[in-house]
C-alpha cells in the first residue's frame, strides 16, 4: 500500500474523477469544500467540509496530507498561499493567481508572443464608451467567472448603456470572435521538458456551456501542431506542474488565438479516461505526486457529450449502454438547469 495521502481542494465532478484515479494508483484522497453537499464526497476516502478561509479548519486538512492540489482555479489565492507554508501545493499558488486574473492571463499570453483576442481593461462604464472597435464584443469579469457566469455580451454602443452592473468587480471586453471553431489542448507537466500532450479536442458549446467534445479535432495541420506548441510553451513558462487545459478559438481563416488557460483537469479531457492509455486525471496525480511519467498512447477515437439538467434522467434508468459506450454519474443532489450531471463517452 503506497502512503501517499493527496489533498484535494474543490468537490465537483472534476475532484471526483481524480479520488477515482489516485485510487487506482493506490493512493489516498482527502477533499476539502466549502459546499456540504460536493458530490466528490462520493468518490474521495475523506470529506471535510469548510470555508476556505476558515483557517483552523484548513490547517487540519493541511495536516492529514502529503500534497495538496485543487480541481479549479477560483479557491482564494490568500488559502492556496496559507497552506503552502504547511505542505507543497502544486500546481503552485502564485501560477492560479496569475491564470485566476483574465487581464494578467491575457497580459502573460501576449508577452509568450501568442495570440489572444483583442481585450482591454475596464474599470467602469465610460470607459466602454470609445471602443466602439471592439464591437460587438464581451464584457467579462477579470475574476470567478466560469461556464460563462459574469459574462455579458455587447452588440453595439446603445446596449452599453442598458447594461447594469457592478463596476466594482473589474472587467475586459473582448472582441466577438468570428468562430469556426473551438479546440483545447490538454497537458500534463512533469518537470523540465517533462511533459505528455494530449491531441487537440473539439468542442461545442452552447449559451456559453460546454456540452460536446471529440477526437481527433476536424483541423488542418498547422493548427494541429501551433495549438499543441502553444499548449507546450504556456507550461514551460509557467513551470507548471499537473495537467493544464488551454482553450482555443480558430476563426473563420483558420487563425488560431488563445481563449483561455484553465490551470487544472478539464471537461473537454473527460474522453481522456477511455480514449487514452493514461488519463488527465490519472497524469495529474502522477506529476503532483512525483509518479513515473508514462508515454501517451491513444486507444481509439471519441466523443463524449455533457449530460446537462434533465438529459442525465434516461442515464439514470440503466439504459443498456453499448460495449463502447461509457456512463458518469456525477451524483449530484439536486438536478438544475444549466447543471452539469454527468457525461457520456463513445470510443469510435
Ligand atoms: P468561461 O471562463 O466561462 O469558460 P470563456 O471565456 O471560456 O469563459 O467563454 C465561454 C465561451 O463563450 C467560449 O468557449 C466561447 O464559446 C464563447 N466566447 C467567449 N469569448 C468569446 C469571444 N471573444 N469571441 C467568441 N466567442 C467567445
Ligand atoms: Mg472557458
Amino acid at each position: 500500500m503506497s502512503e501517499i495521502t493527496i489533498g484535494i481542494l474543490g468537490g465537483g465532478q472534476l475532484g471526483s474523477m481524480l479520488s477515482v484515479a489516485a485510487r487506482k494508483l493506490n493512493i489516498k484522497t482527502i477533499i476539502y469544500c466549502d459546499d456540504q453537499n460536493a458530490p466528490a464526497q462520493n468518490f474521495c476516502d475523506e470529506f471535510m467540509h469548510g470555508s476556505y478561509d476558515d483557517k483552523e479548519k484548513i490547517y487540519a486538512f493541511a495536516n492529514k496530507v502529503q500534497i495538496i492540489t485543487y480541481e479549479f482555479e477560483n479557491i482564494p489565492f490568500e488559502a492556496l498561499n496559507e497552506l503552502n507554508k504547511l505542505k507543497t501545493v502544486l500546481p503552485r499558488p502564485s501560477v492560479n493567481r496569475l491564470i485566476q486574473h483574465r487581464l494578467a492571463e491575457k497580459d502573460f499570453i501576449n508577452k509568450l508572443n501568442i495570440r489572444t483576442t483583442r481585450y482591454v481593461h475596464i474599470e467602469n462604464k465610460d470607459d466602454l464608451l470609445p471602443l466602439e472597435d471592439f464591437l460587438p464584443g464581451i464584457l467579462k469579469t477579470t475574476t470567478m467567472g466560469y461556464d460563462g457566469k459574469g459574462q455579458y455580451p455587447i452588440k453595439n454602443i446603445s446596449a452599453i448603456n442598458a447594461l447594469n452592473i457592478d463596476f466594482n468587480n473589474g472587467y475586459i471586453l473582448e472582441k466577438l470572435v468570428k468562430l469556426k471553431k473551438e479546440i483545447s489542448v490538454i497537458i500534463t507537466r512533469f518537470n523540465n521538458n517533462k511533459y505528455e500532450v494530449y491531441e487537440p479536442i473539439e468542442n461545442t458549446h452552447e449559451d456559453q456551456i460546454l456540452i460536446h467534445s471529440k477526437i481527433p479535432a476536424e483541423i488542418n495541420e498547422k493548427l494541429f501542431h501551433q495549438s499543441k506548441e502553444w499548449a507546450i510553451s504556456i507550461a514551460e513558462e509557467l513551470k507548471y506542474i499537473g495537467t493544464l487545459c488551454v482553450e482555443f478559438f480558430i476563426d473563420r481563416n483558420d487563425n488560431l488565438y488563445v481563449n483561455e488557460i484553465a490551470p487544472r483537469v478539464h471537461n473537454s479531457g473527460h474522453l481522456t479516461i477511455n480514449a487514452y492509455n493514461v488519463s488527465q486525471f490519472e497524469n495529474h496525480i502522477r506529476a503532483v505526486c512525483s509518479l513515473e511519467q508514462i508515454p501517451l498512447k491513444k486507444i481509439s477515437n471519441a466523443e463524449m457529450i455533457n449530460l446537462i439538467g434533465n438529459q442525465i434522467i434516461p442515464y439514470r434508468e440503466k439504459p443498456k449502454l453499448a460495449t463502447n459506450q461509457f456512463f458518469f454519474d456525477y451524483l449530484k443532489k439536486d438536478i438544475k438547469k444549466k447543471r452539469k450531471m454527468g457525461h457520456l463517452t463513445t470510443l469510435k
